[in-house]
């Protein structure tokens, strides 16, 4: 059993979907875990049916919001020993179609985003003797992801941000690596669903069918599947996986 008592967990978009499921993953193996994101009353939600779980409103894209939310949850349970920089959105939409303020509004949120929120982590967690730092970045970050430019840009940007990160950091006890989800079973693709659906022609059904087939197993991916990587992660025993992406895809790239 991994254990993660005495550890801080700072998760962004820990109110749902794969930020909730890594949290809760980390607090039963004993960390606080402090789970940030914009609808307080989803945070409020999720930490009162967890124990372990401490809800700190932020938005990774307002620079004064992630200074003061890192320093609102060091103040409150300590040094951030573990960060997943998670929060992100995803939505579609063709080079021809896309003007300025949609390109700025997917980076700002999944890679400046990430760049914030790593660097208020490092702040309490360059002078610990332990650390992890996880990036939820997606296949997008390996591949190209059809009608969505944007989105795989800046999932791409985030684990060059892991890679920089881990070679900067390459003499300290931290690690720096990604995961990188195909697509698995939470709003995100219940929103894609409809998407796609309008965008392609096709119903919704054929358009969940289309992400299904994605994946050789033949189904959505669960998301306490990735939440029990980023567990393996913080385990003492994966200390030397540094600067790397993980893929869990189903095979799909
Ligand atoms: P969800 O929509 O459930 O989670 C996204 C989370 O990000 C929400 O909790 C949301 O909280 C938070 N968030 C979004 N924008 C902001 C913001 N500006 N500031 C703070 N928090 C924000 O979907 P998932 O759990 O699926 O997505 C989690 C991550 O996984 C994302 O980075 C996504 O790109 C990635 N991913 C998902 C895949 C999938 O198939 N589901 C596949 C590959 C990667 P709130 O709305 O309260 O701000």
């Amino acid at each position: 059993m991994t254990d993660l008592n005495g550890r801080h967990a700072v998760v962004t978009g820990g109110g749902s979907g794969i930020g909730l499921a890594i949290a809760r993953a980390l607090a039963e193996a004993g960390a606080a875990v402090t789970i940030t994101g914009r609808r307080e009353a989803a945070l409020r939600d999720a930490a009162a049916a967890t124990p372990g779980l401490h809800p700190q409103v932020m938005d990774v894209t307002d620079e004064a919001s992630v200074v003061d939310g890192f320093a609102a949850a060091v103040a409150a349970r300590g040094p951030v020993t573990i960060c997943v920089a998670n929060a992100g959105i995803a939505e579609g939409r063709n080079l021809a179609k896309m003007d300025l303020a949609f390109w700025r509004k997917i980076l700002s949120t999944n890679l400046d985003g990430a760049f914030l929120t790593l660097r208020e982590a490092m702040k309490s967690m360059h002078d610990q003797d332990w650390g992890r730092v996880i990036a939820v970045s997606s296949i997008a970050g390996v591949r190209g992801l059809k009608g969505a430019p944007a989105y795989t840009a800046s999932k791409h940007g985030v684990i060059g941000l892991i890679r920089g990160l881990s070679e900067d950091y390459m003499r300290s006890p931290i690690t720096f690596n990604a995961i990188c989800p195909g697509y698995v079973d939470t709003d995100i693709v219940t929103r894609n669903t409809a998407e796609i659906s309008a965008r392609a022609g096709l119903s919704e059904e054929e358009a969940r069918q289309t992400m299904i087939r994605a994946n050789r197993h033949k189904r959505l991916i669960d998301a306490d599947e990735i939440a029990a990587a980023a567990l393996w992660l913080c385990d003492p025993r994966s200390g030397s996986v540094n600067g790397q992406c993980i893929e869990i895809s189903g095979g799909q790239t």
